[in-house]
């Protein structure tokens, strides 16, 4: 635990909105498509709230929640409802939002050594610009299936609550049930943090509006040195909502936290309560059977393959160089191979994919994977003829082998050949020789590199250096 002036602990719990990316909205038919570009086109008289219309409960939408729930092996609900969040906005229609109180989906988890105490699912609002005069409001968001996860205030510093969110965001995309931007609001990290001297709590403050990881972490940061100043001040700190300055660097108060009173919860009575254990396919063990292999547990399988941690993460970050890379291992399992192969992909063809909009990644097969790599291993191409090969695969398509002989990369390993090269270049290079028997063995790199350029970079090196020694 990060030490903190004048004795204070850090606690910090956070609450989590994910954006569910289901097909439709959560109570009715209309698309989930909240970045459509034309406002109030993806409407109908449920999600705007006309009278006498009634809400159906997206059954994909509670699927997703308990997704999550069964990858961080938490409780899931067998008995659950939904309940009205009464408040008056113009930004949610009904008055209400449904969202649930008592009987969450999910209760009881754990990710990244972080206690989960609670996922429900309710309604995203919609979102309302504010003009100099008027303000617009654009219901396409009204009603899109949302997720909130709420931890147990277990967390002491910043780096700890960053690291959970983007374990979070990881596990959200891999299940495949969010796309979890913070940028673009799918994904939406609220921040709770209190300082204290003694075993009991502090005051908390909640923090809003944090649409980065690195804003989260700054935001919990200086909350944390404001409250000690504050204290040490003799200064009383109220339990506010505050949101995030990014210009000033500095959170602000926006406004002094209502109870959850205030918001009068009731069961929705337009809703039937569920058991959920009666619907097929909605076990946890049934649940279990339909996951994708989890972050963590790819991370060891990875690590026993001899991959470092920075190769790690970024297969765990770039799903489809990852499939390039599993289908790679299926037929490989030489580790000096795995490791030819893991850096051609995260620096190579993770370049290209920036910087060659050409080029098509589904052009490189696994199969042509392992003829590149093994075309290395047996010398039958060199690492710089590799590296242009990729490029051509990646913006031609077809077999390595193929593209390396029509663009003449293949390294040159005829003996014969090489030879009459290398006596060349010996008999031009007399006063060279005679440095190198006396022994400078660094002037190899010399021959080596005339015999590069005499080839036009087709030879092999290590029959190069073979050869010098001998002819000398
Ligand atoms: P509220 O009733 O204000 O919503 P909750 O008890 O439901 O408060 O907690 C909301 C969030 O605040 C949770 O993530 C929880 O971990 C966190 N939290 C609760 N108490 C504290 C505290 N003293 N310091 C920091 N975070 C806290
Ligand atoms: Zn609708
Ligand atoms: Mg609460």
């Amino acid at each position: 635990m990060k030490e903190l002036p004048h004795g204070y602990t850090a606690t910090i719990g956070l609450e989590v909105h994910a954006e569910l990316d289901t097909n439709t909205k959560m109570f009715c038919q209309c698309k989930n498509d909240p970045f459509v570009a034309s406002a109030n086109t993806h409407i109908c008289p449920i999600c705007t709230a006309q009278p006498g219309t009634l809400p159906m409960v997206n059954k994909k939408a509670v699927e997703y929640v308990l997704r999550v729930g069964t990858a961080i092996d938490a409780d899931l609900a067998d008995f659950t409802e939904f309940d009205r969040k009464n408040y008056f906005y113009p930004d949610i229609p009904k008055a209400y939002q449904i969202s649930q109180l008592e009987y969450p989906l999910v209760s009881n988890g754990k990710l990244a050594g972080v206690d989960i105490t609670r996922i429900h699912l309710e309604e995203d609002t919609a979102t309302s610009s504010h003009q100099t005069n008027h303000s617009l409001v654009d219901f396409n968001r009204a009603g899109v299936p949302l997720m909130e996860l709420v931890t147990e205030p277990v967390i002491h510093d910043a780096e700890t609550a960053m690291r959970f969110g983007k374990e979070l965001q990881l596990l959200l995309r891999k299940l495949g049930v969010s796309h979890a931007n913070l940028e673009k609001g799918e994904m939406r990290v609220e921040a709770n943090i209190s300082v204290s001297k003694t075993e009991t709590f502090g005051t908390k403050v909640e923090v809003k509006n944090l649409n980065s990881f690195k804003i989260v972490g700054a935001a919990i940061d200086y909350e944390i040195d404001r409250q000690i100043e504050a204290l040490e001040n003799g200064e009383v700190l109220v339990q506010e909502t505050r949101g995030w300055d990014e210009q000033k660097q500095s959170t602000f108060s926006q406004r002094v936290k209502e109870s959850s009173d205030d918001y009068r919860y009731f069961p929705d009575p337009d809703i039937p309560k569920f058991k959920l254990s009666l619907l097929p396919g909605f076990s946890k063990e049934e649940i279990s059977k339909t996951l994708p292999e989890l972050p963590w547990k790819k991370r060891i399988r990875y690590a026993d393959l001899g991959l470092n941690e920075e190769a790690i993460e970024f297969f765990l970050q770039e799903i489809e160089l990852d499939t390039l890379f599993a289908g790679f291992i299926e037929t490989v399992q030489d580790q000096k191979q795995i490791k030819l192969a893991t850096n051609y992909i995260t620096s190579d063809i993770a370049g290209l994919i920036k910087n060659s909009p050409e080029g098509n990644l589904s052009n490189i097969s696994s199969e042509s994977m392992v003829q590149l790599v093994s075309m290395i291993g047996e010398n039958k191409i060199s690492s710089r003829g590799a590296k242009d090969l990729i490029s051509y695969v990646y913006t031609e398509g077809g077999e390595p082998a193929t593209l390396a002989e029509k663009y003449d990369l293949l390294q040159s390993s005829n003996t014969d050949e090489l030879k009459i090269i290398v006596e060349k270049i010996i008999s031009e290079n007399p006063d060279v020789v005679e440095k190198f028997k006396a022994g400078d063995a660094k002037l190899m790199q010399y021959f080596i590199g005339q015999g590069m350029k005499m080839t036009q970079g087709k030879a092999n090196p290590q029959l190069l250096a073979q050869l010098v020694k001998e002819i000398i």
